[in-house]
């Protein structure tokens, strides 16, 4: 199945540093960039499999915005497409889930993270980039929900998560992702902060400790079914070094197309 990839260059919800916005066509670049190959690792062209792009303008009132994201996954899913998309700040998975689930029912959801973005509401806004989870669990987005990178979970979102059966793994627990709930219809939600900032440098929240590319690629490589969606988030351009962390989210846009492309 061809995969339509999205840029949703949104980073009003960000609770500290914009710049997120930036991310989709710099990503894209990366994508097409002759100094690295289109190829995945288990040898399919991600530029045969990525054929459709969405990169139009979202509006700047939020809830105009995410109904417009809400909207064009919809769209794409209507037409047999599988959305790949890149974000912007995490707030833009709540309206991708809701989309998604109006298609497949609930999803299970592979969620790697430093955060949980499980909150109520964040500095009083509960379409943060810090909520996009708590969101789609009360909607009946969620299956189950599997994270994992976690190192800085509140005893908020701790009981939060517990109380919907989340399933919060930190970065040194890899070996504790139970596949078995990451059956399908699957979604996987890559925010790049989940990463060591050794790794991904370019983010707008760094926190030290995290996950290696090659974890996140071994994590993508061992999921029972085939996504029939993904998104990758929180680029922050202005914050990267040597492009390394767009580097890294094209990477991912390879490997996740050619599992999406089954
Ligand atoms: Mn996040
Ligand atoms: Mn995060």
């Amino acid at each position: 199945m061809t995969v339509t990839l999205f840029g949703f260059p949104w980073d009003a919800s960000s609770s500290y540093a914009r710049g997120a916005a930036l991310a989709p066509p710099v990503i894209r670049a990366m994508l097409f960039s002759e100094a690295s190959s289109p190829w995945s690792i288990s040898g399919a062209n991600a530029r045969e499999i990525v054929t459709a792009y969405d990169f139009a303008d979202l509006p700047e009132d939020g809830a105009a915005a995410r109904a417009s994201i809400e909207a064009r996954i919809a769209s794409a899913l209507k037409s047999g497409r599988k959305p790949l998309s890149l974000g912007g700040d995490h707030s833009v998975t709540y309206p991708i889930l809701k989309a998604m689930k109006e298609k497949h029912g609930p999803l299970n959801i592979l969620h790697v993270d430093a955060h949980t973005d499980l909150y109520e509401a964040f500095e009083g806004d509960r379409y943060s980039h810090a909520c996009p989870f708590a969101r789609a669990i009360e909607d009946g987005c969620v299956g189950n929900l599997v994270q994992v990178g976690l190192r800085s979970v509140t005893p908020h979102c701790r009981t939060f998560g517990e109380r919907h059966g989340v399933v919060m793994l930190g970065a040194e627990e890899t070996g504790a992702i139970p596949y078995d709930r990451l059956g399908g219809p699957l979604y996987v939600s890559i925010d790049l902060d989940g990463l060591d900032p050794a790794f991904a440098p370019g983010v707008s929240h760094p926190e030290p400790g995290g996950l290696s590319t090659r974890e996140v690629l071994q994590i993508l490589a061992k999921l029972p079914v085939s996504p029939v969606g993904a998104d990758i988030v929180e680029l922050n351009p202005e914050r990267d070094i040597n492009m390394m962390t767009a580097g890294v989210a094209a990477r991912f846009v390879k490997e996740l197309a050619a599992l999406m492309s089954d």
